[in-house]
């Protein structure tokens, strides 16, 4: 792979990965909404409504609705196991840091 292609010209890049398990899933490097936070790469999951879980959770309303979403800053892919590259200077001191949304709630009828 060619860095300099990769960080010449976006600010957020993305690891398109062979074995990521269907949608849902991707992995992406960006800076954090925190300004004192280093950027990092993110892997993001998320769980889309399917027609069983319409039948099942009144609060959903459509299949392909949102119902959790995990965000987790790793340093390899965890499919693959590819170190993901970094560019000098902006190597967060640490990563691990994670946050779970669950919007299976949130709507009302
Ligand atoms: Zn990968």
């Amino acid at each position: 792979m060619k860095q300099n292609d990769m960080w010449g010209a976006a600010a957020e890049s993305k690891h398109e990965c062979p074995q990521f398990p269907g949608t849902g899933v991707s992995l992406s490097f960006r800076h954090s909404k925190l300004p004192q936070e280093s950027p990092a790469w993110h892997l993001e999951i998320q769980r889309e409504a399917t027609e069983s879980d319409l039948e099942e959770n009144h609060h959903l309303e459509a299949v392909g609705d949102m119902i959790w979403s995990t965000v987790l800053e790793v340093s390899h892919c965890p499919y693959c196991g590819q170190g993901l590259p970094i560019p000098p200077g902006e190597r967060p001191a640490d990563f691990g840091r994670f946050a779970h949304i669950d919007a299976s709630g949130w709507r009302s009828r």
